[in-house]
C-alpha cells in the first residue's frame, strides 16, 4: 500500500510518499522564511505556489507512477487556517482526481507516531516542542492525551522572537544555541511551570530586558526553559508509569535540551528517543504514516467531512490502531 501525505500546519509545505512497510520512498519539503514572524496569508501563498511541484518531485523521488497511490492523507490541524486550507484543498484534489480515500490527521499525534516508526520508542512520553506547540503527550485509556502544554506560546516562537530582538537571523534557535555554549553566568528568570503547563512569555519579556552579555542571556534562557520542560516530562513519566521519553519537533535538536532530558531518563532507569531532524521538524512523512495507521485500522473521511481544525486537540481523537 503506498500513502501520499501532504503537511502544510505552519511555515512548511510537504509531501511525501510511504509505504504500508513503514518504507519512506520520498520527503520533501520546502519552508516558507518569515521575516517579522509568520504572516497566515503569506505562508498559505507560499504552500500553494510549492504544493503541486512538491507532489510532482515526491512521486517522481519515489520512484511511483501516481496511479500508484492507495490513499491520500493530510494534516487537518491544528495550525493556522489558511495553511491548513491550502494543504487540505490540495489532498482533496487529489483525492478526487485519483479516486482513493482520504484521512485527516492530527499533526501533533503524527509527530509521536512518526517517532515510533523511526526510533526504538514504543510506549514513549511525547515531549514536542516546535515553533508553535510545547506539549507533553502520552497514550492512556485509548486515546494520546496531553499531559502538559504551553499556556501562551510554543517554545520555539519564543525563541525566534528573541532572537529577532537581538537582530539574529531567523530561525533564532541554532544561534541561541551556540550563543548559550559560551555563556556561564545564570542569570534569574522566571520559572514559570503551573501544575502541569507552563509559560514562555513572561520569561523572554524579562530576558530582553537583562542587563548582561548576549551569551550569558542565551544560556540562561535554555537552562530555564529546558529545565522546567524536563520537570514536566518527568512528572509525566512518573503519573504514566511509562519508561521512555520521545522527542519531537524542531526545538529538540538542541543538544542541550536532549542533554537535560537524557540526564533525567538516565536517572529514572529510562530511556530517551530522538528521531533523525527531518522526522523531528515538521515532515509530510509523519502524516503519510499516520494515516497509513488511521486508515488499516478502518478510519477515513469523505471530503465533505474534511473540514480544516484549527484548534484540532490531541485527545479529539480516537486511536483506533493501537
Ligand atoms: P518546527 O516548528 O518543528 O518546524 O521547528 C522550528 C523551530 O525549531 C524554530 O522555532 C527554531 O528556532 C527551533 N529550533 C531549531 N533548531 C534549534 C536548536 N538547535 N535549538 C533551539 N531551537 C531550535
Ligand atoms: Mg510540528
Amino acid at each position: 500500500m503506498l500513502v501520499i501525505g501532504i503537511e502544510g500546519t505552519a511555515h512548511t509545505a510537504g509531501v511525501s510518499v510511504v509505504s504500508g512497510d513503514g518504507d519512506v520512498l520520498s520527503n520533501l519539503f520546502r519552508t516558507y522564511m518569515e521575516k517579522e514572524g509568520i504572516h497566515p496569508r503569506e505562508a498559505a501563498n507560499h504552500h500553494a505556489a510549492k504544493i503541486v511541484p512538491l507532489i510532482e518531485e515526491s512521486i517522481h523521488e519515489a520512484g511511483i507512477e501516481r496511479g500508484d497511490i492507495d490513499l491520500v492523507a493530510f494534516s487537518q490541524g491544528p495550525g493556522l487556517g489558511p495553511c491548513l486550507r491550502t494543504a487540505a484543498t490540495a489532498a482533496r484534489t487529489l483525492s478526487l482526481s485519483l479516486n482513493v480515500p482520504l484521512v485527516g490527521v492530527n499533526h501533533c499525534i503524527a509527530h509521536l507516531e512518526i517517532g515510533r516508526l523511526k526510533t526504538d520508542a514504543e510506549k514513549p512520553v511525547l515531549l514536542y516542542v516546535s515553533g508553535g506547540n510545547t506539549q507533553v503527550i502520552a497514550f492512556k485509556k485509548g486515546r494520546y492525551r496531553v499531559f502538559g502544554e504551553t499556556l501562551d506560546i510554543g517554545l520555539g516562537n519564543m525563541l525566534d522572537k528573541f532572537g529577532r530582538e537581538r537582530g539574529m537571523p531567523f530561525p533564532a534557535g541554532p544561534t541561541i544555541e551556540e550563543k548559550a555554549k559560551k555563556g556561564e553566568k545564570l542569570l534569574e528568570l522566571p520559572y514559570s511551570v503551573k501544575g502541569m503547563d507552563v509559560e514562555f512569555s513572561g520569561i523572554m519579556t524579562s530576558a530582553l530586558n537583562k542587563d548582561a552579555t548576549l551569551e550569558d542571556i542565551c544560556y540562561s534562557l535554555q537552562e530555564t526553559t529546558f529545565a522546567m520542560l524536563t520537570e514536566v516530562t518527568e512528572r509525566a513519566l512518573a503519573h504514566t508509569r511509562k519508561e521512555e521519553v520521545l522527542l519531537g519537533g524542531g526545538v529538540v535538536q538542541n543538544r542541550r535540551l536532549q542533554e537535560m532530558i537524557g540526564k533525567m531518563t538516565e536517572e529514572r532507569g529510562a530511556a530517551y528517543h530522538v528521531p533523525e531532524p527531518e522526522f523531528c521538524i515538521d515532515n509530510a512523512a509523519m502524516i503519510a504514516w499516520t494515516g497509513y495507521l488511521m486508515y488499516d485500522s478502518g478510519t477515513s473521511i469523505s471530503v465533505e467531512e474534511s473540514h480544516i481544525k484549527q484548534k484540532f486537540r490531541t485527545d479529539e481523537v480516537e486511536v483506533t490502531w493501537r
